[in-house]
């Protein structure tokens, strides 16, 4: 059992001297005929390889390993920035006492159920019942259970619910949205896809 490859795509390297090629793949044996096919791509030419590289899943571009690697560094700086800022908008969220207040809440209904539905209620996605009952503490709901089993984005309802002001979590959950608009996929912005998959066939 190995990979199908298709060549459905070739052109000269920046040298001249190789290829840069895209291959379809796909699983060689029939009972596999459910994967999708994927692309499979790379420079081959020794002088063109030490300076560019492929990338791509459904399109392929040819970038400078140089832009690739300052790209990758772009994405990771961008990850922490988000995470760092979830972490921001829960510190704040504890400091003002909404998490508190959601825990509080949560405390107060008899069962793990009737907790549960309270969720539902709001369309905040929990674990099936039998989980749910597993780690939710009834009457004794605490910040942390809050913190490690809500969805940030579901605070502003939680809290709206509650009839708290949500004027804090509105404009930090604002935030959030903005720091992920910047994503700026730029390498795919500035070139110029070499194959892409549902175009080219
Ligand atoms: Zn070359």
């Amino acid at each position: 059992m190995g990979t199908d490859r298709d060549r459905v795509h070739t052109q000269p390297c920046p040298c001249g001297k190789g290829t840069v090629y895209v291959d379809e793949c796909s699983p060689d044996h029939p009972y596999a005929r459910s994967y999708k096919p994927w692309l499979g791509h790379g420079v081959n030419c020794p002088d063109c390889s030490k300076v560019y590289t492929t990338v791509g899943d459904k399109e392929v571009f040819l970038v400078e390993r140089r832009e690739h690697d300052r790209h990758e560094a772009a994405k990771r700086q961008r990850w922490q920035e988000e995470s760092a800022f979830r972490d921001k908008i829960w510190a704040e969220l504890e400091n003002s006492g909404d998490i508190v207040a959601i825990a509080r809440h949560l405390s107060s209904f008899p069962s793990a159920v009737a907790a549960s539905r309270y969720l539902a209620s709001l369309r905040i996605h929990v674990d099936s019942l039998p989980r749910f009952r597993s780690h939710f503490k009834k009457r004794a709901c605490s910040s942390d259970w809050v913190k490690s089993h809500i969805y940030y984005k579901h605070l502003p309802v939680l809290i709206g619910a509650l009839g708290c002001n949500t004027s804090l979590v509105d404009r930090l959950i604002k935030e959030d949205e903005n720091l992920q608009a910047r994503r700026d996929d730029k390498l795919k912005v500035i070139l110029p896809a070499i194959y892409g998959m549902d175009g080219q066939q």
